[in-house]
């Protein structure tokens, strides 16, 4: 199909299926909402569309991704609780998984029907992630699972899970962890929600008691996690840094200058600096995530560039929740209601800066791989795990 014609197809079908962006919360769709839309969105050959067709894509090009991701841009998708899925598992069963693994997962993730989620992080560190604790032990048929994920996102209505757990306590710890399919629904798996301040549980507390999982749920090698890790890290950033619009819409210029004209707060100085400062700020850092969201869609890596494209998507949250507290904060006591989304996207500021990996390693990653500066020492990076010393 000539482009033209496949991106009139996308205006259309999103036209007919999907909410200005405008008028829509994204964090108001329901599961439900989100799996039927999905699977519309796939029906209607608008999901995975530079996927392979055997894995249930669409086998289309870059240039077709970009056009959809052009259209896209005007409407309110409901797609959040596949976001996980697609934008890090999914990208890393497709370059280390089984053809059987392919087969069987990628197809369910992309029409809607399965939900992932990632679990990394530990109580023991989220950003020196290969300290983890979670073991691995050989059984006759597999594997068998135990230990302790922390701010699983989705954890609670995810059929899956890409997690990493220790397989080999005498190897360096970056060298003794295996990455494995894990189903959510085994009995063995507890998922526990977590507050945040906004009142919201959009992570968990996830727990492993003796579950097992067969030989062929390894993603990739035995004891070959990290590199299987490092491939699902990349993506994240990329899929978290270069969405090509900021993630904390509530907090955009449109809104909150509207917000502060409809209260007769913009005939302050102060306040229409703030605002034009915002102003710049969000268009150049939104510029730069959409080049390298097309291009990351498009197959051609990001590399080191999604480290800074997600930093200066959290560093202009940060910038922004401070900026919202100058001009609104005298009237946060007065009840007004359209004031408490606004509250809510200032308070996720911390988290944005934090998910993902923090600003500080976002900043070490840019020293080390562009500006080509020493690595951190990594004192524990040869020591074999099981003599390194925890806690005291
Ligand atoms: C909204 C949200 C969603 C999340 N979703 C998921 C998920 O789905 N799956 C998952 O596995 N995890 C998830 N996480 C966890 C996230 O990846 C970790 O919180 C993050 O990597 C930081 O780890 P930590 O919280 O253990 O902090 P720590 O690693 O203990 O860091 C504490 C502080 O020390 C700093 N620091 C640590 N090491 C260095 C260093 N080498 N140089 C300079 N500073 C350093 C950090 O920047 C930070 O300020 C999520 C977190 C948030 C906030």
């Amino acid at each position: 199909m000539p482009i033209d014609e496949f991106r009139a197809k996308a205006r259309a079908w999103l036209e007919a299926n999907a909410k200005p962006y405008d008028e829509a919360d994204e964090y108001h769709f329901s599961l439900e909402e989100s799996k039927r839309f999905q699977k519309a969105l796939w029906d209607a050959g608008l999901a995975g569309i530079t996927w392979p067709k055997e894995y249930g894509g669409q086998g289309l090009g870059a240039a077709e991704q970009v056009a959809f991701n052009q259209e896209a841009a005007d409407f309110a998708l409901p797609t959040g609780p596949f976001v996980i899925g697609l934008g890090m598992p999914a990208p890393t069963i497709m370059e280390l998984g089984t053809e059987e693994m392919k087969k069987r997962h990628l197809p369910k993730m992309v029409s809607g029907e399965e939900i992932w989620c990632q679990l990394f992080s530990e109580p023991s560190g989220g950003s020196d992630v290969a300290s983890l604790r979670t073991t691995a032990k050989r059984t006759e048929n597999g594997w068998v699972i135990n230990g302790q994920k922390v701010w699983t996102t989705g954890a609670q209505f995810s059929d899956f899970g890409a997690i990493i757990a220790r397989t080999d306590p005498e190897a360096p710890k970056h060298q003794g962890i295996t990455m494995f399919v894990v189903d959510m629904h085994h009995p063995g798996v507890t998922v526990r929600p977590l507050k945040v301040a906004t009142g919201d549980s959009p992570f968990n507390e996830v727990f492993f008691d003796d579950v097992e999982v067969p030989a062929d749920a390894v993603i990739g090698e035995v004891n070959r996690g990290w590199q299987a890790s490092v491939i699902m890290l990349r993506n994240e950033r990329v899929t978290i840094g270069a969405s090509g619009r900021s993630r904390a819409s509530v907090l955009s210029f449109e809104t909150l200058a509207d917000l502060a004209g409809e209260r007769g707060l913009t005939e302050d100085p102060s306040v229409r600096r703030t605002l034009a400062e915002l102003y710049a700020k969000e268009n150049s850092t939104r510029a730069f995530g959409r080049l390298l969201h097309e291009r990351a869609t498009s197959g051609i890596p990001i590399g080191a560039a999604g480290s800074a494209a997600k930093l200066a998507g959290a560093e202009l949250h940060l910038w922004t929740a401070e900026a919202v507290q100058e001009v609104f904060g005298p009237l946060y006591a007065s009840g007004d209601p359209e004031l408490v989304g606004v509250v809510k996207g200032a308070l996720g500021a911390p988290g944005n800066a934090t998910a993902g990996g923090t600003n500080e390693i976002q900043r070490n990653i840019i020293a080390e791989r562009v500006l080509g500066l020493p690595k951190d020492p990594g004192v524990d990076r040869n020591l074999p795990f099981n003599q390194i010393r925890f806690g005291n």
